[in-house]
């Protein structure tokens, strides 16, 4: 039995450009691995199992990017031993916080450990399982490109705590694109650069593209947004497609002191900044 940790990831911005041939779209953005965090366990077993824990079902069996992770390297080990997934969610799901793609990241870590297969493999499985997986199975700071598979990884960012709400409905990823596409490919919220903390600035503004495209599909997030902005008196930014909002606040006491008056199921996350994996054996 092995045991490992997947992290969550925040978008610090995010470019988007027109949809390849491939059905995808480029993308430029900074991601930050944050410690809002699933465990998973990976067991020999009597037959193929998957377990999770959350109040809302997540898809069962190949389904489950988990499973389908571990299962992609059994087949690279060659071996025929049945596993189980066991998984402990905290990562919000459909939030826009990448928890499925993490879950698929520490998957093929553990995985990995567990049949013997290195990381060159995995990192040659991880773009298969989606464009996030790549940075999850990095982690820490990286500037993201092309589908997710071209990363670049950054000097670890600290000095600041992000504050996430998680907004009660759902922006499903492959909607957010395809109505930005509808809509004529516009360009996203921003939030300048000397409005960042003191460790972003002098940086380029962080920009993401999205955000025109969730807010028709859920007109309901720019009111959350500009509640937010106005109790927090500072600009409030949305992490991927959404839904999930966050804001900067210099450290943990800032944070809370500010997001007393918020709705309740406020995260906390300092940036977490990992080596060589977005994902821990625990
Ligand atoms: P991203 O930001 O990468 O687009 P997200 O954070 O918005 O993703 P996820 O929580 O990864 O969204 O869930 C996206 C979809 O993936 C959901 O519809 C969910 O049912 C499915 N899914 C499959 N496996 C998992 C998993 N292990 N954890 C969470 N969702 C999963």
């Amino acid at each position: 039995m092995i045991s490992g940790i997947a992290y969550a990831k925040v978008n610090l911005g995010l470019r988007v450009a027109t949809r390849r041939e491939d059905g995808f779209h480029p993308m430029d953005g900074i991601f930050q691995s944050v410690e809002i965090v699933d465990t998973l366990t990976l067991f020999a077993s009597e037959v193929d199992e998957i377990r999770s824990s959350t109040a809302r079902p997540l898809p069962d069996g190949i389904g489950n990017l988990a499973f389908r992770a571990a299962v992609a390297v059994r087949d690279v080990a060659n071996s025929s031993q049945p596993i189980g997934v066991e998984l402990d969610k905290a990562i919000p799901v459909a939030a826009g916080l990448g928890g499925g793609s993490a879950d698929a990241a520490a998957a093929l870590a553990l995985a990995g450990r567990f049949f013997g297969v290195g990381t060159d493999a995995l990192r040659e499985l991880a773009p298969q399982l989606g464009s996030d997986v790549p940075f999850c199975l990095r982690g820490g700071t990286a500037r993201v490109g092309g589908r997710g598979d071209e990363l670049e990884s950054l000097d670890p960012l600290s000095g600041f705590v992000l504050a996430i709400v998680v907004p009660p409905f759902e922006l499903p990823t492959p909607a957010v694109f395809a109505q930005w596409d509808t809509m004529g490919e516009p360009k996203g919220l921003r939030i300048g650069s000397t409005q960042l903390p003191p460790p972003l600035r002098g940086n380029e503004d962080l920009v993401n593209d999205l955000y025109p495209a969730a807010v028709a599909l859920a007109p309901q997030l720019d009111d959350w947004r500009l509640d937010l902005e106005h109790r927090w008196g500072r600009p409030v930014m949305l992490s991927g497609s959404g839904p999930s909002l966050y804001a900067f606040f210099l450290d943990i006491d800032e944070a809370k002191d500010a997001t007393s008056a918020v709705p309740p199921g406020t995260r906390f996350a300092e940036p977490c900044n990992l080596s060589p994996f977005g994902w821990q054996l625990t």
